[in-house]
């Protein structure tokens, strides 16, 4: 926020200094297999597995019976993240592959993809950690934000670490707004 907004005030910029972001990589690669598995999710609890987080794979047989193309992502573990994000994207690829394949026989990822896209999030998702609902007490009881401002604030950090907590701060935001601009 400091970067898009000047002018922020101390309490402000302690309160957007305070959150902190998990960080992942992303390796995705089409392939086009002989036999189209079905579409499949696996979440990896922390301490299961300290490479890779989560896989996913998805055919599209459901929109084009002939393409049979199948996308598998694979995601960095929140350990593994901030350490392959510096890694080149081949480096990323075989680091998440080799874990994807010791982990789980359900796809061949041996196999040549047809595409391959490798995203780097350093800041993921924001960490609820100690002390931030007390900060977002603070937030909410108006001593971030000011009353004279036309400024609000939304964002996943303040209504929850997924879309519906990012959907539900912007609808909270704009609620907010509204009020001032209407008691000005
Ligand atoms: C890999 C991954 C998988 C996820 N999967 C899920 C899931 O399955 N389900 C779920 O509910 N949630 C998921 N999430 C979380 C979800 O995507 C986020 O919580 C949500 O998108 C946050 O919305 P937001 O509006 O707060 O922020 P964002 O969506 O991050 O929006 C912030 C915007 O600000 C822009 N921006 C940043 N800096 C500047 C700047 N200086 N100037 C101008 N613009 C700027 C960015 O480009 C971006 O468009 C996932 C997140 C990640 C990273």
């Amino acid at each position: 926020m400091p970067k898009i907004i000047k002018g922020l005030n101390k309490k402000q910029l302690a309160f957007f200094a305070s959150v902190h972001y998990s960080t992942t990589a992303v390796a995705a690669k089409t392939f086009n297999p002989k036999i189209t598995p079905q579409n499949y999710n696996i979440a990896y609890p922390r301490k299961e597995r300290t490479t890779i987080g989560a896989i996913t794979i998805v055919s599209d047989i459901m929109k084009d019976e002939i393409k049979k193309t199948t996308l598998v992502k694979l995601y960095a573990s929140g350990a593994s993240g901030k350490k392959l994000c510096i890694e080149t994207d081949d480096k990323i690829d075989a680091t998440l592959s080799k874990a994807a394949f010791l982990s789980n026989k359900v796809f061949d990822m041996s196999a040549n993809p047809t595409f391959r896209y490798i995203q780097r999030w350093n800041e993921a998702l924001p960490e609820f950690n100690t002390g931030h609902f007390h900060r977002l007490h603070a937030f909410m009881s108006d001593e971030i934000e000011s009353e004279n401002d036309n400024i609000t604030f939304a964002g996943d950090y303040i209504g929850g670490p997924f879309i519906e907590g990012a959907f539900t701060s912007g609808v909270n935001a704009a609620l907010r707004l509204n009020q001032r601009l209407h008691l000005q």
